[in-house]
């Protein structure tokens, strides 16, 4: 692969790559060494990409486009993801320590099929979505429109941070909106990288802008703005509370895609290395840093042990280091803020009575000197009171809490939380599962599998995970406005006030 090289990244706005009096420092997780330079927003800046959408907008260049020709400039942009995979991946691992087969597979090598997803959507938009008939008589037609709302802004995490963004620009660019993306602090390089690929395919000036910056201060600007009409966000809960209470001086729509402490249901009848794998899979991939994880495991009493013996030997099989090596299993976390976090919930869960069956600590040695690194932990003697099963943690760390076999007392447990993301249950009784899946409290719930995600199925959290969908036929639907357009034909507007059975047509005169 080539070398990225320490490069300096300015913003993109209206078409223009745009510096900014103050940089960031992007460091490598694994080694904290210096991978980049990237402009570092501010409030006018986010005022000049909200000003260059809004001139976009109302100029026409996109939102005036057929279904068709929007379509074609958005797979030329799928197609222009793929010709820069490798680069695309390359800056991915530098900054978010993603390893090489999980940013292959995931956070870049969805990219491309994501965005072919919504370019065939742009394809299939209709502004008028029918015409509908009335329960009753009635002189009138009446016609139902889709409009694209103008300016949206997308305000993203660090975790998967290109994908996550087109789940934002693909939609709202479907419908014909402009948008302004604030990407975040640590990881802005591969949706940087993204604006130079639209402008190459053709998407017209302003329509796309990227800007970087502090969230309390740019996020949060984007999230009051009076021009913007959409704000979606992906990120912590608490921050999505903020940003609610801002988009609600303007009144705003909102989208959030928020934190999750996904359950999983396991059966007694299970195959018990499967289980493990699966478990293992759950919490560990991208060391636990999505939010869509399964980190709390809800076990019978009778194979608990076993299947914790089991867990704890297949994770002493991962390989964790360099995450350009193709045998890496496990990577960095992604900031020293994460490791601190991290560690410090490794912390709690023993002063709450948890115990580390494995990991419960960053690992030792040379080439775990430098950069974030925690061990695969998992806890058990834990019950779901404590913060360990409660709050999300955001690294490599499952909880396993017993139950008596009873499975409605499993799913009372995995639904007793805030979060509502994603859920699971491994059986291999598919009536149980069904029920299971039913009754599970969560956007998302896999039946003996786990993270997966796909593009024409929606996404979102129930509960403190979120509001709204992304993904999905429907996906456009949070970037549209709904008109309903009444003709009337039948003349008599003179007697509507007092009679509305008028509107019933001639012969009831
Ligand atoms: P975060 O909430 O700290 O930050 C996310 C973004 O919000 C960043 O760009 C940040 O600059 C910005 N921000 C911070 N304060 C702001 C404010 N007051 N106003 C506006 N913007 C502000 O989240 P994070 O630590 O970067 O990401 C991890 C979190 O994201 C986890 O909770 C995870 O579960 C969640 N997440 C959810 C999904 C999902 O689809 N549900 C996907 C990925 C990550």
């Amino acid at each position: 692969m080539a070398t990225v090289g320490v490069q300096h990244h300015k913003m993109f706005i209206g078409g223009q790559h745009q510096d900014a009096d103050e940089s960031y420092e992007i460091r490598n997780p694994a080694n904290e060494e210096l991978v980049a330079t990237v402009a570092k927003g501010t409030v006018e800046h986010a005022d000049a990409a909200v000003a260059a959408a809004k001139k976009a907008f109302e100029n026409g260049s996109w939102a005036t486009l057929g279904p068709d020709e929007r379509r074609e400039v958005m797979l030329r942009i799928s197609e222009g993801l793929s010709e820069k995979v490798e680069e695309l991946i390359e800056a991915e691992i530098t900054a978010n320590g993603a390893t090489v087969r999980q940013a292959g597979g995931f956070h870049i090598g969805l990219a491309a099929p994501h965005f072919a997803y919504f370019a065939e959507l742009a394809g299939k938009f209709q502004a008028e979505v029918g015409i509908p008939t009335a329960p009753y008589p009635t002189l009138s037609s009446n016609v139902l429109r889709r409009e694209p709302i103008g300016v949206c802004a997308g305000i993203l995490p660090w975790n998967f941070p290109l994908v996550l963004t087109l789940w934002k620009i693909g939609p709202a660019l479907a419908a014909g909106n402009s948008i302004v993306i604030k990407a975040d602090e640590k990881t802005p390089l591969s949706t940087l990288m993204f604006a130079d690929i639209a402008k190459e395919a053709g998407l017209p000036d302003g329509v796309l802008n990227i800007i970087t910056g502090d969230g309390p201060e740019v996020g949060a600007r984007l999230s009051s703005h009076p021009d913007v009409g959409k704000i979606a966000f992906t990120g912590s809960t608490a921050v999505g509370r903020e940003i609610m209470k801002a988009a609600s001086q303007t009144v705003k729509k909102v989208s959030l895609e928020l934190g999750g402490k996904g359950a999983a249901v396991i059966t007694e009848d299970v195959d018990i290395k499967t289980v493990a794998d699966a478990a293992i899979m759950g919490c560990c991939l991208y060391s636990g840093q999505m939010c869509e994880s399964i980190t709390r495991l809800i076990v019978p009493e009778s194979i608990h042990d076993e299947l914790v013996a089991q867990i704890v030997k297949r994770i002493g099989t991962l390989k964790m280091g360099d995450p350009f090596d193709f045998d890496t299993d496990v990577g960095p976390v992604v900031s020293k803020r994460q490791h601190d976090r991290v560690l410090s919930y490794l912390k709690i869960a023993e002063e709450e009575g948890a115990v580390a069956a494995c990991g419960g600590k960053a690992p030792e040695g040379p080439e775990f000197e430098k950069g974030f690194w925690i061990e695969p932990t998992v806890f058990t003697n834990v019950t779901n009171d404590m913060r360990i099963a409660r709050e999300e943690v955001f690294g490599p760390v499952l909880v396993v809490i017993k139950y008596s076999g009873d499975v409605d007392e499993a799913v009372a447990i995995a639904n007793d939380s805030i979060y509502g993301l994603s859920g699971a249950v491994w059986s291999n009784d598919y009536e149980v599962c069904l029920d299971v899946a039913q009754k599970l409290q969560a956007g998302t719930v896999w039946i003996n599998d786990v993270h997966m995600v796909t593009p024409e199925l929606p996404f979102g959290g129930y509960k403190q995970s979120g509001l709204g969908r992304e993904l999905g036929p429907d996906a456009l639907n949070e970037y549209t406005e709904v008109k309903h357009i009444h003709i009337d034909l039948s003349q008599k507007l003179e007697n509507r006030a007092y009679d509305l059975v008028l509107s019933a047509g001639p012969d009831e005169d």
